[in-house]
């Protein structure tokens, strides 16, 4: 199953690596490409095969993943949000309703959004200022989210709010699924997809801003892992190890296939009379990029096959961490080592490598920058807990001493 889904992965690629540039160029979602992972039956992996999906592994996933991010990273930002994130949170903890609900949305072609960062709120992700209000059967959804992956394009959205109960006290903070689907008539009273970011790369992936005002939502659509609203965020960010996963392995294939491309030109280009590759300076390059590509490719696998503790579905937090540290690092290097080996033509834009030096370039940032990564790595390392705000310690202290009562 696995061979098949990475063969159809690799038929696609030159497909998909001639398409690349219209949506960096004209900015715009990769659609066509969309129906082609439909067919391939790569959107919807891991969804259960009760559901429609093939129960794919993570690992079985990465290694698609991989694939397509050698040749357009855009599209490979779509296979790793239909498989793991959002989705592997709703089915990971949804309600039977919930996941029958959403599979068939994703196995169609939706890449689910995520949304959870706020203006005020970015790597503090627990100072979100959005708040879901309980009344009655429903929740009703205030607030502002901003670099949001597919606003405006996805139809199913993962929306983090601050929980208030009927009276107004504080529950926790929860994930709420909101269905849009404006070319069906579904639009949602009061969200708005406000507008988007002009980004330096992975440029046809719009980046938005989200308005809710008065967005009610049923409580059947609460996404409530087990654990309750009270402690629920954490076992929800669980499942965002494996979208760190996906995403590290995005940044793996980017710079895989940059370096394939630079294997390529080394023997080709001719300098001094000689092709570059009988350099010993480049010949060093390439061994040191070599060996750093191997070096991520195991982390990432390693933290695909990986479970956190307490029978967790995702991958270990310090593992996915850790493999997506040092992968989004590593792939900024080789894919601009790649980048100096073409000379002026890899700054050109007549070879893919320009655009994957700017695609690449996000993924220290989004989904976790490398210093959160880094502050988590060595909590974990040294066995303490490392809050980051003033109070920091004290309200560490006042939880504790909460739950333990
Ligand atoms: P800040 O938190 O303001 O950080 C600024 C700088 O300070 C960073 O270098 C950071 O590492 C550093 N810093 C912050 N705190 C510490 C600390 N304690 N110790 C050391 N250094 C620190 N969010 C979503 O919810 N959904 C999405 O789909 C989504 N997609 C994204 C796509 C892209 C292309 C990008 C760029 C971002 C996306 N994000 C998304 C937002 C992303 O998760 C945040 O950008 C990220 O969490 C960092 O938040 P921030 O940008 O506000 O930076």
């Amino acid at each position: 199953m696995t061979h098949a889904a990475v063969a159809k992965a690799r038929k696609l690629g030159p497909v998909f690596a001639a398409r690349a540039r219209k949506w960096d160029v004209e900015r715009t979602y990769c659609w066509d490409n969309i129906a082609d992972l439909v067919d391939a039956g790569i959107m919807g992996m891991t969804i259960p095969e009760e559901l429609g999906g093939l129960g794919a592994s993570y690992l079985n996933v990465t290694e698609v993943i991989e694939e397509i991010a050698k040749v357009c990273t855009l599209t490979a930002r779509v296979v790793v949000e239909a498989n793991m994130g959002g989705i592997s949170a709703v089915m990971a903890y949804g309600t039977e309703a919930q996941k029958a609900f959403c599979a068939p949305i994703v196995l169609a072609g939706d890449k689910p959004a995520i949304c959870i960062t706020e203006p005020n709120a970015g790597s503090a992700a627990t100072e979100m200022q959005t708040t879901a209000q309980r009344r009655g059967g429903t929740y009703v959804i205030n607030g502002t989210k901003h670099w949001i992956t597919g606003g405006g394009v996805s139809k199913l959205h993962l929306i983090f709010a601050r929980v208030l109960d009927d009276d107004g006290s504080g529950l926790g903070i929860g994930g709420f699924i909101v269905h849009v689907d404006p070319l069906a008539g579904i639009e949602p009273k009061g969200f708005s997809v406000l507008g988007r970011e002009r980004t330096m790369g992975l440029c046809g992936m719009p980046e938005a801003t989200l308005k809710f005002e008065d967005l009610v939502v049923d409580a059947a659509m609460a996404l409530i892992p087990p654990s309750g609203f009270k402690r629920g965020f954490a076992d929800l960010m669980n499942a965002y190890n494996s979208q760190r996963v996906g995403a590290g392995t995005i940044a793996m294939g980017v710079a895989a296939g940059a370096f394939e491309h630079a294997k390529r030109y080394l023997t080709e280009r001719q300098q001094f009379g000689r092709p570059l590759a009988e350099f010993q300076g480049l010949q060093w390059m390439v061994a040191d990029m070599d060996t750093q590509l191997h070096a991520a490719r195991l982390m990432l696998h390693e933290a695909a096959r990986s479970r956190g503790p307490n029978n967790s579905q995702f991958p270990d937090m310090t593992m996915a961490a850790r493999a997506k540290l040092f992968a989004s690092e590593m792939a900024i290097k080789v894919v601009s080592d790649s980048l100096q080996m073409f000379g002026a033509r890899g700054y050109g834009d007549q070879e893919p490598l320009e655009r994957m030096y700017r695609d690449v370039r996000m993924f220290t940032i989004g989904g976790g920058t490398g210093q959160v990564l880094r502050t988590q790595i060595a909590g974990s390392v040294l066995g303490i807990k490392t809050p980051q705000a003033r109070d920091g310690y004290a309200r560490a202290a006042t939880k504790s001493k909460e739950v333990k009562s």
